[in-house]
């Protein structure tokens, strides 16, 4: 995100990002109840609306595409997704003790 934002002022692009309607946004907010789509919580004021297919890999700004989360389980989705990303490259690098060593 912060990347995006970087590279918008680099090049002075005009935001290539598209942002969520708001229509969608009262549609996701009516859908869920206002409340978390994870601890089911009632919304604070600040509303946080998160991609089930990232933006990245070609998620789209749909209905079905987006759900609402409260800033706390919006940060923490995220933080479990980098651990295990970073697990994953964890197993795959060799680790020095790993190496066979050839005399
Ligand atoms: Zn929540
Ligand atoms: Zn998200």
């Amino acid at each position: 995100m912060l990347l995006y934002q970087f590279e918008d002022l680099l090049w002075g692009k005009k935001k290539t990002r598209s942002t969520i309607s708001k229509s969608i946004k009262n549609e996701v907010l009516v859908r869920q109840g206002y409340k978390c789509y994870k601890c089911r919580r009632t919304l604070p004021a600040v509303k946080h609306f998160h991609h089930k297919r990232p933006v990245s890999k070609g998620g789209k700004n749909t209905l079905a595409n987006i759900i609402a989360l409260c800033p706390n389980c919006h940060s923490k989705h995220h933080h479990k997704q980098r651990v295990r990303k970073a697990d994953r490259k964890a197993r795959k690098t060799k680790e020095p003790w790993d190496i066979d060593f050839k005399f």
